[in-house]
């Protein structure tokens, strides 16, 4: 991929400029909006790679902002949330928002943010689909039509709520999936006891897949939010 281009959507200017000067050092093309409509105007004409997507903007909201984006595009949505506001980082990462980061932020965080949205992009582009009957992520690798998943060649004894866990996350590889949606996917529910028991079976999947189950390497937590499968090298 050469080159991508990214959107940037904020309403506070210099946070705005910040963000472009960012960008532009270290070589990405760049379109901004300072609005909601603005922003979905200009992903729909040009079709950028990543968008930076303030949640607070004066004339629509956020989260509507994604859910029109993702009526017709699957481009990644990194929003852009106060510190406080987990609430408003969840619903948008229910709505179709495949990261976040927290104001305030440092340019590395940005840049860091993005690298690995473009690297996850190259590798979705390379693979042709989410779709393939096999999943290999460093030493984990997951036969979709066996069942079975594999850590460096040995196989996992999984119970099957821990093996559809770990296909739920993997499949989202990179993406941050929040607690209401995985007991929704899993469950068809999303009670606070479920959220309880998910909390378990993280756990005990963990214990199997991690080599330090204390310092994931793949499962990383999202305090208060969710959980996200890493791409390990
Ligand atoms: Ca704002």
């Amino acid at each position: 991929m050469n080159k991508p281009t990214i959107l940037v959507v904020e309403d506070d200017a210099p946070v705005r400029n910040l963000m472009v000067t960012t960008l532009k050092t270290h070589d990405y093309r760049y379109l901004t909006a300072a609005g909601g409509s603005e922003a979905i105007l200009l992903a729909s004409s040009h079709n950028p790679d990543v968008v930076f997507l303030d949640l607070g903007l004066p004339d629509v909201d956020g989260i509507d902002v994604i859910r029109q984006i993702r009526g017709w595009s699957n481009m990644p949505i990194i929003v852009i949330s106060a510190r406080s506001d987990d609430a408003d980082k969840i619903e948008a990462l229910d709505a179709g928002a495949d990261d976040y980061l927290t104001k305030p932020f440092s340019v590395e965080e940005l840049l860091a943010r993005l690298r690995v949205t473009v690297r996850r992009l190259s590798l979705m582009n390379l693979s042709g689909s989410a779709d393939a009957a096999v999943y290999v992520n460093g030493k984990l690798k997951i036969d979709y039509s066996a069942s079975c998943a594999f850590l460096d060649g040995e196989e996992l004894k999984l119970t099957p709520m821990e093996y559809k866990l770990l296909c739920l996350l993997a499949r989202s590889t990179g993406k941050v999936l929040t607690h209401t949606f995985i007991t929704q996917s899993i469950w068809g529910r999303s009670w606070d006891r479920d959220t309880a028991s998910l909390r378990v079976f993280i756990v005990t999947l963990r214990k199997k897949l991690e080599s330090a189950p204390g310092s994931p390497q793949y499962i990383q937590t999202h305090i208060g939010i969710g959980y996200r499968m890493v791409r390990v090298e």
